[in-house]
């Protein structure tokens, strides 16, 4: 089955809004292992929308439309697929009396609802509305001429609901089995390194299949499996899981987790330890990843951002004549970091960062050094790192990471180092 997503939305040709909705179809097509063979990006014209829908309805089985539902006179898509399907619009008896409620909910007035509002509610003759419960226009779905299209609003907070709770039953309808698929997470290894050990075993499978890629600086490896039914799925990924992370030992840190951060911090739930961190570089952001989670407060204790030389001193009591002596980016101002905020913080574990995120340097050490330590009651440990390549941003996102692999290395009792070379 070929696929084809047409956005629609003169703001995507222009780049001042990025096409997220079509990565999130493309998603959740690929789960049900159907292929998406093209995307379209046309602007607010009618007359181009529909040369779009014609085209593809004429090389794919399957045709998703994002944005323009609305009701204003931008808001085209429905007009340009039912003239490309030589259908007139009719108004939906069903969506029209929702949409009557909805205005008399939010107006509270009895306004009169305006005649652009009921545009929305106009559909290709033939179409199955698609209940929006996050937004005022529906979707729809119409099957003519041997092509399925389904046509969905732009705003994201719309088109994700909608992709999951109105277009999964439809997809799954479609198959006869189900496609299933886990993801195993992976800290320490390198994209292309990861893919180079795994390509034979990779090539040798067809069902399940493997996909290694990147994310986030950690780098990911889905497993896809399409079977009569999920146990069976299951049954097929189980061996083939356990020999990818067979090959890769325990740089493979999770499964089907939203990243390292969430699992270090649920980890540390989990065992009941506690954190405190005193961060110079990453300026909050390691606290701030530990209380994106729920419930973190029984995690982390508290931090500091000691970015001056002052704070070091001032806050955790850093000797200013060590800062002066080894300079505040070192090995011993991290250990000293690590170990006064745990103490400071009476927690299990103390974390420090310190480095230069750039682009500007401070005249001794190299753009891009950071130091990362953890200390527990007994000892401490650092990593230096040289992370220059990358960027301000990733400078601080892979001193977080680092952060996390070390505390989740010394939680789990592995070796501290296995992964520090990334
Ligand atoms: P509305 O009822 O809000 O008008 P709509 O279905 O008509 O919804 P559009 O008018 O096309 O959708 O887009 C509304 C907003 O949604 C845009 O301003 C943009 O911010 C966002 N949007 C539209 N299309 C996309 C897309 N493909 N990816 C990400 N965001 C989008
Ligand atoms: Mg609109």
């Amino acid at each position: 089955m070929k696929a084809e997503i047409i956005s629609v939305g003169t703001e995507l040709l222009l780049g001042t809004t990025i096409n997220s909705d079509a990565a999130d179809v493309a998603l959740l097509l690929s789960e049900y292992g159907i292929n998406v063979y093209w995307q379209t990006v046309v602007g607010d014209n009618p007359g181009r929308v529909m040369e779009a829908v014609r085209r593809a309805k004429g090389r794919a089985d399957i045709i998703i439309t994002t944005g323009g539902l609305g009701p204003t006179c931008d808001d085209l898509t429905k007009n340009a697929i039912a003239e490309a399907f030589s259908l007139p619009l009719v108004l939906n008896a069903e969506e029209e009396r929702h949409l009557r409620e909805l205005w008399r909910e939010r107006h509270y007035t009895s306004l009169e609802i305006t005649p652009n509002n009921l545009q929305q509610v106009m559909l290709p003759e033939g179409s199955e509305p698609l209940r929006n419960d996050w937004g005022t226009a529906p979707g729809c779905v119409l099957r003519a001429e041997g092509v399925m299209v389904i046509m969905l609003p732009g705003p994201p907070r719309e088109i994700r609901p909608m992709l999951e709770h109105r277009v999964r039953p439809i997809l799954a309808s479609l198959s006869d089995g189900v496609i299933a698929s886990h993801t195993i997470h992976f800290f320490g290894i390198g994209e292309s390194e990861m893919e180079y050990k795994l390509r034979g075993y990779m090539n040798s499978l067809t069902n399940p299949t493997l996909a290694p890629y990147a994310k986030n600086a950690e780098c990911l490896v889905r497993v896809t499996a399409s079977a009569p039914g999920p146990d069976e799925a299951e049954a097929m990924m189980a061996p083939v899981i356990e020999r990818v992370r067979g090959l890769f030992g325990d740089l493979a840190y999770g499964m089907d987790t939203p990243g390292l951060a969430e699992f270090t911090t649920k980890l540390m739930l989990e065992k009941g330890v506690t954190l405190a961190t005193a961060e110079s570089c990453t300026g909050g952001e390691l606290a701030k990843s530990v209380t994106d989670v729920p419930g973190a407060s029984a995690a982390l204790k508290g931090g500091v951002v000691v970015y001056t030389n002052e704070a070091k001193a001032r806050l955790l009591g850093v000797p200013a004549g060590l800062i002066e002596e080894k300079g505040a980016v070192s090995y011993e101002v991290a250990v000293e970091l690590a170990r006064r905020v745990r103490e400071l913080m009476g927690s299990d574990f103390g974390v420090g960062i310190t480095g230069l995120a750039g682009p500007d340097g401070d005249g001794v050490h190299e753009v891009g050094t950071v130091f990362v330590s953890l200390a527990d009651k007994d000892r401490v440990w650092v990593r230096e790192k040289q992370l220059a390549r990358r960027g301000r941003a990733q400078v601080r996102l892979y001193a977080c990471q680092h952060a996390f692999d070390m505390l989740r290395r010394r939680i789990q009792g592995l070796d501290m180092e296995a992964a520090a070379d990334i």
